[in-house]
């Protein structure tokens, strides 16, 4: 805009109904400039300092002024008026966008940044906060209810002479008394043979560690490796991580439906509480967590972490031989590469 628009119209002084003639004229950036020789007036105003009363069809658009005072363009200038204010609030807006630009860049690049921490640390913060307020009842309950879907599934008696699952579950609760490990008359432990899991070892929310055949064999002329295995276990039923798994993927789901505002997959996250554990997958952070504690548990026992680095060998040969792992193995294994795991048992 070259030139200010000028109107002209009535002006009222604040709670008068005298109406003086005065001209209005409008300049760019929303700036209005009133001269009223009648009642001696002639300012400036700039935005803010006034305000355009609503479009009514049939009505004049009038200006109210900060101390009361009106000023009623002539109703033939409305249209002309119309398109000044919304030139000028385009103006506004753009320069709105001009002086907070910074602050816009800023919640572009932060934005996906939080939604990621969120998704990567909320579910796992809010999982070890909450897991000791769930009573252990709801643990071996879904524990009982995983074991008997495995059973029928894939487990099955187990092959091993009795003398030698007793000579094992005897070593392991020796050590479990010499450790002090709270409960742990409740700890069970389940020899089983497996299609499935081939050389495994995996604990249930029951305080339950399952061993398959294969693995002992493969372990049978190391008893430290195989006590390695079974403390590493417990350490996942001390830490209840069973528990804080199925939590954590409770939270991530209901995270996923309040971001995506999908009610539908709230119900579900409810739905699929029950059947969640066979879902959830051990964090690295937790395999971490209970490989300390066996390594910790063997040189407390028995002055050096040997045995478990020579589990770690095994089970890395057993792999490395057997493939890559199933579909169903990978749903409870979520180990940390054999060398970073036994490089952490040969720190001091
Ligand atoms: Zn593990």
């Amino acid at each position: 805009m070259d030139q200010p628009l000028i109107f002209a119209g009535a002006f009222f002084l604040p709670r008068q109904s005298k109406a003086y003639a005065a001209l209005l004229s409008c300049r760019e950036k929303g700036v209005i400039y009133l001269e009223c020789s009648e009642a001696d007036i002639s300012k400036e105003y700039q935005q803010g300092d006034f305000t355009l009363s609503p479009n009514i069809m049939g009505l004049p658009i009038s200006f109210q002024f900060e101390d009361g005072s009106v000023f009623n363009p002539d109703i033939s200038s409305k249209t002309a008026l119309l398109e000044w204010s919304h030139s000028y609030r385009k103006g506004k807006w753009l320069e709105w966008i001009e002086n907070r630009y910074k602050a816009l860049v800023l919640c572009v690049i932060t934005l996906p940044i939080i939604i990621a921490s969120l998704y990567l640390y909320g579910p796992t913060l809010l999982s070890r906060v909450t897991t000791p307020f769930i009573p252990v009842s709801i643990d071996e309950l879904v524990g009982d209810k995983t074991l008997f879907l495995l059973e029928r599934v894939d487990l099955s008696e187990s092959n091993l002479s009795k003398v030698m699952q007793n000579e094992i579950k005897k070593a392991w609760h020796d050590n479990l008394k010499k450790l002090n490990v709270p409960h742990q008359a409740s700890f069970k432990l389940l020899f089983r043979r497996s299609e499935i899991f081939q050389n495994n070892a995996f604990t249930l929310s029951n305080r339950t560690i399952v061993m398959t055949d294969s693995l002992v064999k493969k372990m049978l002329s190391n008893q430290q490796a195989i006590q390695a295995v079974l403390l590493h276990e417990t350490g996942h039923v001390i830490f209840r991580h069973n528990t804080r798994a199925l939590m954590q993927s409770f939270y991530t789901t209901i995270l996923t439906s309040l971001i995506l505002n999908d009610l539908e997959t709230l119900n579900e996250s409810f739905i699929g509480l029950g059947t969640g554990v066979v879902n959830s997958a051990f964090s690295r952070e937790m395999e971490k967590e209970a490989d300390d504690f066996a390594i910790q548990s063997l040189k407390q026992l028995a002055g050096s972490s040997n045995g478990f680095i020579e589990a770690m060998q095994v089970l890395g040969e057993a792999h490395v031989r057997h493939h890559k792992e199933t579909w169903f193995e990978s749903l409870f294994s979520t180990h940390p590469p054999i060398q970073e795991r036994i490089d952490m048992a040969n720190e001091p």
